[in-house]
């Protein structure tokens, strides 16, 4: 009997209707986020909760399962702060591969990543699915989904501000999802100036399109001291609006990307 979706996710449902399913599709989306304080409008858990909601819309859209979220990720930086908890490099990339290996013993092949923490996460999630892919299972198909690729146009017809951590759109997002968490009476103002903290070279704006960026790594210890509130650029035009926007747009993105990926046979199999 196939599945019948009375649930997206796998922690919901029991090993037999994860059978019926692997027996219709072999696609599997898995959340991953950050516990990281997110300035004082924003819950420590924004970046798991962005991935969750993202990840329930598309699997509801698509009828596609989701793994169980990852509520921790590579947050050393914001470990300044109370209430971050942060998984290191090494550790997050061996969760994200013994995660991939037992979704793969049983069946499913193609693996996507949806990641709420944008570029603090991804150089284990690129490590870990390329790696896997030639020393282990080139029969798997990895995707590694970021809001900072696949949102530039619609952040830069929507936001005000330079979107930084804590940042306008971020904080809209949760906001339209979550609206019970974000302080409103606690948005910010504050912008911190880069280029006099680190080099003009920074990456400034997660979703430009034209500003040329060198990567300069900062601890926790100088994060605490260059962003006393936590947040990087300001929240206070943020809204649940801007957050639909936003929100629904990646949506659409990400389910497209499904509706191709259903025939995509991969780069070899195509020309035989
Ligand atoms: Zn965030």
């Amino acid at each position: 009997m196939p599945y019948d979706f009375r649930s997206v996710w796998l922690q919901e449902l029991t090993w037999e209707d994860v059978d019926a399913y692997l027996k219709e599709s072999n696609i599997i989306i898995c959340p991953v986020g950050s516990t990281e304080q997110h300035g004082p409008a924003g819950p420590l858990g924004l970046d798991s909760l962005v991935a969750i909601a993202l990840a329930e819309d598309v699997a509801k859209a698509t009828k596609v399962l989701c793994a169980p979220p990852l509520w921790f990720g590579d947050s050393s930086h914001h470990l300044g702060f109370p209430g971050t908890i942060s998984l290191r490099t090494e550790t997050l990339i061996a969760v994200i591969k013994d995660m991939s290996r037992s979704l793969a013993k049983h069946g499913f092949r193609k693996i996507l990543f949806i990641n709420g923490h944008k570029g603090a996460n991804l150089p284990a999630l690129i490590s870990a699915t390329k790696n896997l892919r030639e020393y282990e299972m080139p029969e798997v198909f990895f995707a590694v989904i970021d809001p900072m690729k696949i949102a530039k146009k619609v952040a830069n017809e929507t936001k005000e501000a330079l979107e930084h951590h804590s940042g306008e759109l971020e904080i809209s997002e949760c906001w339209y999802k979550f609206p019970h968490l974000i302080k409103a009476d606690r948005l910010t103002t504050e912008q911190v100036s880069f280029a006099e903290t680190f080099s003009p070279w920074f990456h400034e704006d997660l979703f430009s399109t034209t500003h040329e960026v060198i990567d300069t790594p900062w601890t926790s210890a100088e994060e605490r001291s260059f962003a006393a509130t936590g947040s990087f650029s300001p929240s206070i035009k943020a809204s649940p609006e801007k957050g639909k926007k936003y929100h629904n747009y990646m949506v659409d993105q990400i389910v497209a990307f499904i509706e191709w990926l259903r025939s995509y046979r991969g780069p070899i199999a195509k020309g035989s």
